[in-house]
């Protein structure tokens, strides 16, 4: 009678209702698997944060009286695949039933929609309890519209859920948006949190990856390590931002500095994408603070509308257009990556710092992975199935539905303006403004040719005059192109030819 009932690395929620009552009929089935650790180049910190919270979870599982089978990565038993081990598992226990909740990433939802096909016992799937949405009411809110801005979505799902909302079905403070007030760049204060995360050392764990030959990249930090682990230590990271980082977090959330290579971000992202937090809470805590006067109004609307907002909103584009929209590439854009991007050896100075913290951290904040490292690889014409398959090994909380999105809709535009209105790119201008890299760099960031002209303005003129015939017609790009006519046939010539020699010698950038 015994039934198995699969936990995923990424479904680590103790508060999901399987694990309301205890049976001895039902067994937890978590499983280290090599096919997990081999489909992208993953962080090294990523790998260990995984893994390491889920033998947490496990240990906790088995604590309240729960019957775990748990196969560690060098465990004799363990077949590698998911489908091997599961057909295995289901032979040594004589399961007459296997469930599993509805998996995040299309790869895994495909593997066991066709092991189970073909499986001799009963197969349940299950909501993972997590999300706002179901997978697919994002698809059916926009219908066959054209584009699919999140603004719509994002004020649709406030009066749904009642966030921040008056009694009449008005936003609270007359505005739906507050991002106009949230564009600061940070001098120096107030002062940026010390990083509060709990401490752990996993050197064991690290020895039998190493063993193993798991491939990685990246500062394993494994015997000060530093991501949450379980869901008391999750809950303490949010508590602590919401009290002490939130009333700042508005200000300066698109800045970025030397001296710090978080700010005030919350860094709760691998806690919620592996469900030890869920997003309710998040919105709830949030928005219990502003109500209790503890911070404005402009930080408490900015933060929840990127988890009540974009997150959810990212989930429903990537369910409705797996597996197509890996394959988009708008502007046909071929370049391999550099070198330089796994090991952050450029003269450029912010994608040295950006991808060198992303290394030493697997972290970077929103505004430094889409206005430094993904405004350059669109700049430089970089092909975004690696763009993709680098941001998707690199950060610690990257799962495909949440990255592919961010990274080919709305950073790369690869879906022709589905996600985004235009293309994020800008011009040394916007990385000056807003933070302290062009003050330490070797190039200038207000030439636009010559040898020490900052990379990023002439490739900035070179793709609107590149794209013109796909963009020219944007009225979000009037000016652009307004400024473009001025241009002398000299400067579009010296843009050209500066571009072309940069990009031949991309690697010595
Ligand atoms: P905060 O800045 O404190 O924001 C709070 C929370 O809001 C985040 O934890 C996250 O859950 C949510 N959020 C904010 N922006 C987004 C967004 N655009 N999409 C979805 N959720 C959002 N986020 C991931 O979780 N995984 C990824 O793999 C990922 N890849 C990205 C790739 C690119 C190119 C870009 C531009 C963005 C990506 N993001 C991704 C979104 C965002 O950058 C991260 O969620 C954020 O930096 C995580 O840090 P934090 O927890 O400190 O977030
Ligand atoms: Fe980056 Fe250019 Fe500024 Fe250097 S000058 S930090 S390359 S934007």
């Amino acid at each position: 009678m015994t039934e198995l009932r699969l936990i995923l690395g990424d479904q680590l929620n103790p508060e999901h209702s399987w694990f309301r009552q205890q049976s001895d009929h039902v067994v937890y089935v978590m499983l280290e698997l090599q096919q997990e650790t081999r489909y992208v180049r993953h962080h090294a910190q990523k790998i260990i944060a995984i893994f390491a919270a889920m033998r947490e979870f496990a240990r906790q599982l088995r604590e309240q009286g729960h019957r775990v089978r748990y196969v560690q990565l060098d465990d004799p038993s363990n077949r590698g695949s998911l489908t091997d081990n599961l057909d295995a598992l289901i032979a040594y226990y004589q399961a007459v039933t296997f469930s599993w909740q509805l998996p995040d990433e299309w790869r895994l939802d495909e593997q066991l929609k066709r092991w189970s096909a073909t499986c001799a016992i009963k197969t349940i799937t299950v909501d993972s309890e997590h999300f706002f949405c179901e997978r697919h009411e994002v698809s059916a809110f926009f219908g066959q519209r054209k584009s699919w801005r999140m603004e719509h979505f994002y004020r649709e799902m406030r009066r749904r859920e009642r966030v921040l909302m008056r009694p009449d079905a008005t936003p609270e403070g007359g505005e739906w948006n507050y991002d106009a007030e949230n564009r600061k760049p940070w001098k120096g204060h107030p002062a940026p949190p010390d990083d509060h995360r709990p401490m752990h050392n996993h050197t064991a764990l690290w020895h039998t990856l190493t063993a193993l030959e798991v491939p990685s990249f990246g500062e394993a930090h494994a015997g000060d390590f530093r991501w949450p682990l379980d869901r008391k230590e999750a809950l303490g990271g949010l508590e602590r931002f919401v009290r002490d980082d939130l009333r700042h977090f508005g200000d300066w959330q698109d800045a970025m500095h030397t001296d710090s290579w978080h700010l005030f971000h919350s860094l709760i992202s691998f806690a919620l994408n592996t469900k030890m937090l869920s997003p309710r809470e998040v919105v709830a805590n949030v928005q219990a603070a502003w109500q209790r006067g503890e911070v404005p109004l402009a930080c408490a609307e900015g933060f929840i509308r990127q988890v009540l907002g974009w997150r959810e909103y990212v989930r429903g584009v990537y369910w409705a257009k797996m597996p197509g929209y890996r394959d988009n590439n708008f502007f046909h854009h071929q370049r391999p990556l550099p070198d330089w991007f796994w090991n952050g050896n450029t003269k450029m100075n912010c994608m040295a710092q950006v991808i060198g913290q992303s290394l030493d951290h697997a972290y970077a904040h929103h505004i430094q992975r889409l206005m430094i490292v993904g405004n350059f690889a669109l700049l430089a014409g970089l092909a975004p199935a690696q763009v993709h398959e680098w941001y998707l090994g690199i950060y610690i909380d990257a799962f495909e539905w949440v990255e592919l999105p961010n990274t080919l809709g709305m950073s790369q535009f690869t879906d022709g303006g589905l996600l985004a209105s235009k293309p994020y790119v800008s011009s040394a201008a916007y990385i000056n403004k807003m933070g302290n890299y062009c003050s330490q760099c070797k190039y200038n960031p207000r030439e636009r040719t010559g040898e020490n002209a900052c990379p990023f303005n002439a490739l900035y003129w070179h793709f609107f005059i590149q794209h013109q015939s796909a963009l020219g017609h944007n009225p979000r790009l009037s000016m652009v192109y307004h400024q473009i006519k001025k241009f002398s046939p000299q400067e579009h010539e010296n843009i050209t030819q500066h571009v072309k020699n940069l990009l031949i010698d991309i690697e010595k950038l």
